[in-house]
């Protein structure tokens, strides 16, 4: 493979189909373990666990906590011989899922400890840091939480300000600063934070991470932010004064804490995605439910074929999501393998569905989706955070675009820097990028897949080239000023996301109708289809919208609006 991320090789005109096929299977043994485990989960929810409880009281039980900690979901990711149980990527979002179907609190509060809290350890932490921490977060003895945002840096998360300074003499880093909206900030001990560190003889400053934990002197957390939704979880700011910080906390080299953050967050990403799907899977539950029971004009609502087309849609949404998601984690599992846009895609395209999921849930319940009596108004609350979170949606779509324009291998050493960082140093990319593009046309077509899948295959292909020809459109045109073009890039974005999808879902049919048969998998290949049908759509038309838009139009409108101070055209002078 020339490439290890199959959606970068796909810009770049290539179609690396021992990527994605075939479908990654889970081995036997690993799949009972997580069935028993998945069933422990659902009776704990059922016997334990109350949504409506922690909404309104603005926190998830100790209780619950701990019988979660219990069963080993703490320590799901974490080696056993750190006392965890050692799950795969695949295993380990799985569960994840099933958390986001019962409560979106505790997978935002058990995302922020596992899916990210932690995971700077699991990934660059020492051999005496994983023997010290590990074993008391995997019992949840500990909490972690993840600390990167700043007041004055969000989206932009290379703009923090909190700094460490070295301390040689007496081994340690003076840390001074704050961070803002850290989930599991009022209940973790064990917090990986990212700061800067003045590096090398002229001192630059760089990021870094480090292990920080509560019980340090000048350590402190805020009051609990008062939050739209996922009241349960814990949100608060840190403030580090004067901290004395062990040079040994430092996680991974020194001033390398971004591609740290960065690796962490498409971890974090994936988990956010899976607990996506469970929400999603339990808005269908209710839906349905909602839908076959209640009457109007003498007929279930579920036999209006306005109402099917919002259920077929959740399912659709959620099988491709699923498909994603798990083809990702699969290659994860496999290994060597660069998935930093696959799971930026996964992110976008699980928090979009789980938001339109919820507004369709709420519209088929009619008045009583509107109710505080019932849960529809809640979930719509605990949802809207993820497309705000782990990277906003935005910015995750110019991640796609940029990071897909360029080529790994030689090129990957060649701009090291550059990589990192894609969205601040585009300019060092495209020229290298054009040149290498140009070079390769888009030949490779997908062989051996199942004959029933022949039109979905044909139109990825099909748009596969699209997405080629567009990017070495808007290179040769915009070249560094690509990174400015975000009408652009938005577009090349939800290509990839439609493509990836795609394929997705096309690999893990084609695996069942080989498995089963296409009698029996006929029900997939129908939900197939229908999404393949309109994403090839979507995916004409932002091409077309290329070269043929309105974009100046809406630059206009918009920069008016700002100049204006609001909207100037109302009827009345
Ligand atoms: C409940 C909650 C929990 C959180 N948990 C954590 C946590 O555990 N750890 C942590 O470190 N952080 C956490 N965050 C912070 C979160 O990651 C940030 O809020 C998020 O990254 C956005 O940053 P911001 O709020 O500063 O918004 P801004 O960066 O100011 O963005 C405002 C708007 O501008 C858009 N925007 C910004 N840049 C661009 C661009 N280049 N192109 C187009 N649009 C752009 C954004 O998409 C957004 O719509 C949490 C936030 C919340 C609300």
């Amino acid at each position: 493979m020339a490439n290890n991320s199959f959606v970068k090789a796909l810009f770049a005109g290539s179609i690396e189909q021992d990527f994605i096929f075939p479908y990654p299977k889970m081995d036997k043994e690993e799949e009972e373990n997580l069935k028993l485990i998945l069933d422990t989960v659902r009776q704990f929810a059922k016997d334990n666990i109350d949504p409506e409880e922690i909404d309104r009281n603005e926190e998830i039980p100790k209780e619950v906590l701990r019988g979660l900690a219990e069963i080993g979901v703490f320590g799901m990711s974490i080696p056993e011989e750190y006392g965890g149980s050692g799950f795969s990527t695949t295993a380990y979002n799985r569960v994840f899922e099933e958390i986001g179907g019962i409560d979106g609190s505790l997978a935002v509060t058990l995302g922020g400890h596992q899916s990210i809290g932690l995971k700077a350890l699991l990934l660059y932490g020492s051999e005496a840091q994983k023997k010290k921490y590990l074993p008391k977060l995997a019992t949840g003895e500990w909490i972690a939480a993840f600390a990167l945002t700043e007041p004055g840096a969000g989206s932009d998360a290379a703009g923090i300000q909190s700094l460490a300074v070295k301390d040689a003499q007496n081994g340690h880093y003076i840390l001074n600063g704050n961070k803002i909206w850290i989930t599991n900030g009022g209940i973790a001990d064990f917090f990986t934070v990212f700061v800067k560190t003045p590096v090398g003889e002229n001192g630059e400053k760089k990021i870094s991470a480090m292990a920080v934990t509560r019980d340090m002197e000048g350590f402190s957390s805020g009051k609990e932010e008062r939050k739209l939704g996922i009241h349960g979880s814990s949100t608060t700011e840190l403030i580090f004064d004067n901290i004395k910080v062990p040079v040994e906390n430092l996680i991974g080299p020194e001033g390398k804490g971004f591609k740290v953050a960065m690796e962490v967050l498409n971890s974090g990403r994936l988990g956010l995605a899976a607990a996506c799907a469970g929400g999603i899977k339990t808005l269908i539950r209710m839906s349905v439910n909602h839908a076959t029971n209640r009457k109007q004009f003498n007929t279930p609502i579920a036999e209006f074929e306005m109402i099917q087309g919002k259920i077929s849609k959740m399912v659709v949404d959620v099988f491709v999501l699923e498909s994603m998601v798990y083809l990702t984690t699969g290659l994860i599992d496999r290994g060597d393998i660069d998935y930093s846009i696959e799971s930026s895609i996964c992110k976008v395209y699980a928090s979009e569905a789980v938001w339109n999921a919820v507004n369709e849930a709420m519209q088929i319940a009619g008045g009583i989706g509107y109710s505080k009596e019932y849960p529809y108004e809640r979930a719509l609350r605990d949802a809207r955070i993820n497309l705000i979170f782990e990277g906003t949606n935005e910015v995750l779509r110019a991640f796609i675009g940029l990071a897909g324009m360029q080529e790994h291998g030689e090129y990957l050493k060649k701009v090291g820097k550059a990589l990192q960082n894609p969205l601040n140093e585009m300019g060092i990319l495209t020229d290298y990028a054009l040149h290498r593009i140009k070079k390769r046309v888009a030949t490779e077509r997908l062989t051996d897949v199942h004959e029933a899948l022949k039109d979905e295959v044909g139109k990825f292909e099909e748009y596969a080239k699209e997405l080629h020809r567009a990017t070495e459109k808007v290179l040769s045109k915009y070249r560094k000023n690509i990174i400015h073009q975000e009408f652009i890039l938005n577009r090349l974005a939800d290509m990839t996301i439609d493509l990836y999808a795609m394929i997705a879902v096309i690999s893990r049919v084609d695996s069942l109708l080989k498995e089963k048969g296409q009698k029996k998998a006929q029900k997939q290949l129908t939900i197939c289809k229908t999404f393949c049908e309109e994403a090839w759509r979507r995916i004409r038309r932002n091409a077309r919208q290329v070269d043929n838009n309105i974009d100046p139009w809406r630059k206009e409108i918009s920069t008016d609006a700002c100049e204006a101070n609001g909207y100037q055209f109302d009827l009345i002078g």
